[in-house]
C-alpha cells in the first residue's frame, strides 16, 4: 500500500484535534465537563498507518467492529502501547465470544441471552472481567442488532443478575434516515432507569447532538480517519 498516496489527503492528527475541540465545546454547551465524554476513535478498514497516526497523537480508546480485522491488526499494536482500550462495536457471534473476551476491554453489542451466558462464561474461564454495553435497536429495524426497547428492562436485568455481566452502558445505532435526537433520548431513558451511567451514542455526524442528549462515549470513525476505502461488511 503507498502510504503517501494514502495519507495525502488525510490528516488524521489534524481531524483528531478538530474532534476533540468540537467534543470539548458540545460538552461545554450542554453544561457538561468536557472530560465526560471518552472518544472511542472506529479505525476499521482504514490502513493501519492511520490507526497508528491517532495512536501517536495519543488516542486511546479504539473501535472495532468485526473480530477477525481487529486480531490482524490489534494485538501488535497493544503491545506497542499496553494502555488503549478496545470497544467491540460490531455484532458479535458466540463462536466468536472467547476470541473477543481475549482481546477486547469494552463489549458494547451484548443484545441477546445466548450471547450474554457465552460471554459471562467466557469470563468467568479467562479470569477477565469485561465491561458490557447492552446494544439497544432504538429504531425497531429488522436488519440491525440489538434488544427492542420494549425488552431492554428484562434483558438488561438478566444480564446482570442471571449472568453476573458488569453492565455500565448502552449503545445504539439510530437508523440513518431518521431524527437522531429521539433515539438518543430514548437510550437515555432507558439508561436512567436501570441506573446506567455510560451511553455509547453519536457518530462522525451527530456526535455533537449526541451529547447534549448525554452521550458519554462517541464512536467516531470517517471524520478522525477519512472515507472508508472499501465497506465494512
Ligand atoms: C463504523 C461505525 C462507527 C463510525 O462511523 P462514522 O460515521 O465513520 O463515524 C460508529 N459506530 C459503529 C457501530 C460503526 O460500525
Amino acid at each position: 500500500m503507498d502510504i503517501a498516496e494514502n495519507d495525502a489527503d488525510v490528516n488524521v492528527a489534524d481531524n483528531l484535534r478538530t474532534v476533540r475541540a468540537q467534543i470539548a465545546a458540545a460538552a461545554k454547551a450542554a453544561r457538561r465537563a468536557p472530560d465526560e465524554v471518552t472518544l472511542v476513535a472506529v479505525g476499521k478498514v482504514q490502513p493501519v498507518e492511520r490507526v497508528e497516526a491517532a495512536l501517536e497523537e495519543g488516542q486511546r480508546v479504539f473501535g472495532e467492529n468485526r473480530i477477525q480485522e481487529a486480531q490482524g491488526k490489534w494485538p501488535a499494536l497493544k503491545q506497542k502501547y499496553p494502555d488503549v482500550a478496545l470497544h467491540l462495536i460490531g455484532p458479535l457471534q458466540t463462536n466468536k465470544a472467547a476470541d473477543a473476551v481475549a482481546l477486547f476491554d469494552v463489549i458494547e453489542t451484548v443484545d441477546r441471552p445466548k450471547l450474554a451466558r457465552v460471554l459471562a462464561g467466557e469470563m468467568k474461564k479467562q479470569g477477565r472481567s469485561l465491561e458490557c454495553f447492552v446494544q439497544v435497536n432504538t429504531g425497531e429495524e429488522e436488519q440491525k442488532a440489538g434488544v427492542l426497547p420494549s425488552e431492554a428492562d428484562a434483558f438488561i436485568e438478566s444480564c446482570r443478575d442471571e449472568h453476573g455481566l458488569n453492565v455500565t452502558g448502552l449503545m445504539c445505532i439510530p437508523p440513518v434516515d431518521e431524527e437522531p435526537a429521539l433515539h438518543f433520548a430514548l437510550l437515555r431513558e432507558i439508561a436512567r432507569r436501570h441506573g446506567l451511567e455510560k451511553l455509547s451514542m453519536g457518530m462522525s455526524g451527530d456526535y455533537e447532538t449526541a451529547i447534549e442528549f448525554g452521550a458519554t462515549h462517541v464512536r467516531v470513525g470517517t471524520a478522525i480517519f477519512g472515507e472508508r476505502q472499501k465497506p465494512a461488511g
